[in-house]
């Protein structure tokens, strides 16, 4: 991987354009590996492109360049009160939070979509590099932006394969004073309803997030599915007036967290780290920490009404699973060296892919170990389309060789 200076950026850009060198953009190189194998290409790093351009906390606008570090652009926010509203990635502990122009590139929020919606809906403007080196802009700095092609959602998911983002304008948000997790587990149908109540109710939860009993387990947690609501307000009467309101409708106990502990927990679900005494001596947790490098890690999606079905399928038994309940979309896991699936096979694979399609859904394989081949991706019904934008952006195929979102074989 090289990572030029900012200045040199555009000259090296052009250079291998000239070339008809193959290369891929890249941020700080820590999710590269995920998903499609890439062909012989050159990684180009946004590293050198880091920095907080500006800040307007009365506009709640930040300007970043594509390579700082997430965590850094949180770390700059958190004197004004403000964030941008997304997880940390899967894996932070061990592979960084990864830079914001990865982020984007990316395209993927977790659950704090709920409340906050994606990535995508927090940006409002990008610069970038075309594949012949070209710079080009899209959107503005203001929330409010005149109308034209939407290019930066095109370049939201993109992976690298339309060109090299190099700045983003964004929209933070005011950091909720008071947060709050709650806790339920118990039997599917139930906590299935108190879902679908919730989530048509007027309440405004973070975040809804389904656990398989694995997950819970390596948590520290008893071994059964569960709801992971998260709540945020200004005051502690009204997450209070929250938690009764849902207690109401709960036919199961809730288990309140405070802001601490619900990090804990959220922390094991991105991998990063098991509760303290936790998962290895549970019945049904997996005998690794969750934090050690995936065997298989799979993005998959389903029709939102249908979680609890996919949860209780045979396909999906024994996985580690983390859903967010509005979008039906999470990641699943099989920790290294793990007793339960680690030893899932890309037949497995494949069949878990064809369910999660039954319950109107996908599967994306980020990770899988050495020596499987299991497609990362199926062919999109708008292959065709996604083709021809992918000609009038990079008409050499000099972009990314051999990973397209929604192309199987490019
Ligand atoms: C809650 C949450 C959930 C996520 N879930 C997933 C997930 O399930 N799967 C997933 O793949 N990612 C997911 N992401 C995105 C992941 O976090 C990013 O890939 C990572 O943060 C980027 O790290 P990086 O800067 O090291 O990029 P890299 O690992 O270097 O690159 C990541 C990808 O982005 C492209 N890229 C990076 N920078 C640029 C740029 N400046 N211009 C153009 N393309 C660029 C690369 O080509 C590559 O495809 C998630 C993020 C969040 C916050």
């Amino acid at each position: 991987m090289i990572c030029p200076d900012a200045n040199d950026l555009q000259d090296l850009v052009r250079e291998l354009h000239q070339q008809g060198s193959t290369w891929v953009p890249c941020g700080l190189g820590s999710r590269l590996d995920w998903g499609p194998p890439l062909q012989d290409c050159l990684p180009v790093s946004c590293g050198g492109l880091r920095g907080i351009v500006e800040h307007k906390p009365g506009d709640f606008t930040i300007s970043v360049r594509a390579g700082t570090p997430l965590l850094e652009v949180q770390e700059a926010l958190a004197p004004h009160r403000q964030w941008l509203a997304v997880d940390q990635p899967w894996g932070s502990q061990r592979l960084g939070s990864g830079s914001v122009g990865g982020l984007v590139a990316r395209g993927l929020a977790g659950g704090y979509r709920q409340r906050y919606l994606g990535i995508r809906d927090q940006l409002i403007g990008l610069s970038l590099l075309r594949a012949d080196g070209i710079a080009a802009n899209a959107g503005g700095r203001v929330v409010k932006n005149v109308a034209g092609y939407d290019l930066m959602r095109l370049f939201c998911g993109s992976w690298g394969s339309l060109g090299l983002i190099t700045e983003l304008n964004l929209r933070t948000l005011p950091l909720a004073p008071m947060r709050r997790g709650l806790l339920v587990q118990g039997a599917l149908n139930e906590l299935g309803a108190l879902s679908q109540w919730l989530l048509g109710s007027r309440l405004s939860p973070e975040r809804v997030d389904w656990w398989s009993a694995p997950l819970a387990a390596a948590a520290g947690l008893e071994a059964a599915p569960l709801l992971l609501i998260a709540l945020a307000s200004i005051s502690t009467e009204s997450l209070a007036e929250q938690q009764a309101a849902i207690a109401a409708h709960s036919r199961l106990p809730l288990r309140q967290l405070e802001a601490e502990a619900l990090e804990s927990l959220l922390a094991c679900a991105r991998g990063d780290e098991a509760m303290p005494g936790a998962g290895r001596h549970q019945a049904g947790a997996p005998d690794d920490d969750l934090g050690s490098e995936p065997a298989w890690l799979l993005r998959l999606g389903v029709s939102p009404d249908q979680v609890p079905q996919a949860l209780a399928s045979p396909e999906l038994e024994g996985l580690v699973i983390d859903l967010a309940a509005g979008s039906g979309l999470g990641l699943a896991w099989t920790p290294a060296g793990a007793g339960a699936r680690g030893d899932l096979q890309p037949e497995a694979v494949l069949r878990l892919r064809q369910q999660c399609q039954r319950l109107g859904g996908w599967l994306t394989v980020l990770h899988q170990p050495l020596g499987h081949a299991v497609p990362a991706w199926d062919d999109a019904p708008s292959r065709p389309l996604i083709e021809r934008v992918k000609h009038q952006f990079d008409p050499q195929r000099q972009l990314a060789p051999g990973r397209l979102p929604g192309v199987a074989k490019p």
